[in-house]
């Protein structure tokens, strides 16, 4: 894979680095911040000479459109340190592919390739310290763009800030996730934003979801807003239902968003000869297979977590509880990509990137 170098970034290198005051082992996710981050702008139709300068909070305009519109897109990523000290990315022209389907879809340009992928790495050279190795450690890695034309017509700007901010992250454990079936709200509609990674798509879910925890539920999964009755997605993962031994996950929609995370899964399970379905996932089937003791597993996937295992689910005031499973597909499946993430096994697929 050739791209161009990077020394069409413009680098201001920090003076000091706030890395001596971080606590690694006590890591709380998306609350520390390394020493630079990547900034770019679009102006007059075109963008910027991208730049790399410490990371530092930055002023607006109050008019700035991203306030009022909400022309705001994101993505989630992670950088690995194998124990040789290489550093790793995980898929990122998949990301950087995503960034631009949801650009599209909230009327923002699209930012160059390589502009996305030599941003990444300048600023993990930098950065890279940050990194520790080990499985379950990783920076986090957010890059975003919002609208920042000072002006409140309600038109899409002329002005925009593509950025990439780094966050260490510490192996996350979930513990015993609870969900709730949705069955009054949607987090996303025939012909809507569901599938573009839209701040405003997690803006929408948070009072929904308040409210599923003060019932003691920690996540909502989604249904399909014409009739709750097919299971969809975790608001911030896919999701995936093990019954017998066969693997479910509903398709991707204008109402789902298309996850990393998921077809890595998808993939491996074919690699492993496990059956998957890919189909719509009625609310009642996993129900009776609950009750008839075919529903063996349900978890979330997405880059944060990579997989989360969920133990219980209510749906119509009834609570299902899951069975413990041995050699559970989470499990299996989680561990598989945290040894190609971090390069303890072969990449039979070409997913890793190699920060040089
Ligand atoms: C980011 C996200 C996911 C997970 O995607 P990954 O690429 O696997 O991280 C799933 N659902 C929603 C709504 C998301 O925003």
């Amino acid at each position: 894979m050739t791209h161009p170098s990077n020394s069409n970034i413009d680098i201001v290198k920090s003076n000091t680095s706030k890395i001596e005051n971080v606590d690694f082992d006590n890591l709380t996710f998306g609350r520390t911040f390394t020493d630079h981050m990547f900034v770019c702008d679009f102006i007059d139709g075109k963008w910027q000479q991208p730049k790399i300068m410490p990371y530092q909070a930055m002023t607006f305009e109050p008019s700035a459109r991203v306030f009022h519109y909400g022309q705001a897109v994101f993505e989630g990523m992670k950088a690995f340190k194998d124990d040789a000290g290489k550093v790793w990315l995980f898929r990122p022209e998949e990301n950087h592919k995503r960034i631009n389907i949801s650009s599209a879809r909230l009327a923002m340009p699209e930012f160059p390739k390589d502009y996305f992928l030599d941003g990444l790495e300048a600023l993990l050279k930098l950065d890279k310290d940050w990194i520790k190795p080990g499985v379950g450690n990783s920076l986090y890695l957010r890059p975003f763009v919002i609208a920042t034309e000072p002006a409140i017509s309600a038109s899409p700007a002329n002005m925009y800030r593509f950025m990439i901010i780094c966050s260490p992250a510490k192996a996350y454990y979930s513990g015993k996730v609870r969900v709730l079936f949705a069955e009054k709200y949607s987090r996303s509609a025939d012909g809507g934003v569901g599938f573009a990674k839209a701040a405003g798509n997690y803006a929408a879910q948070f009072y929904p979801t308040s409210l599923a925890q003060e019932k003691g539920y920690q996540q909502i999964i989604w249904t399909d807003a014409s009739t709750h009755e097919f299971l969809e997605e975790a608001g911030t993962m896919n999701i995936f239902f093990r019954i017998n031994d066969t693997l479910v996950t509903a398709p991707i929609s204008d109402r789902i968003l298309d996850g990393i995370t998921r077809k890595s899964i998808i993939q491996l399970a074919e690699d492993n000869n496990v059956p998957v379905e890919v189909r719509r996932v009625p609310v009642s089937e996993i129900k009776e297979a609950a009750r008839n003791g075919s529903l063996k597993e349900i978890f979330g996937a997405g880059t944060a977590a990579v997989i989360s295992p969920i133990s219980a689910f209510e749906h119509g005031n009834e609570v299902f509880e899951l069975p413990e499973m041995e050699n559970a597909y989470a499990t299996m499946f989680k561990k598989e990509l945290l040894n190609i993430q971090h390069n303890l096994s072969d990449d039979k697929h070409g997913w890793r990137r190699e920060v040089k």
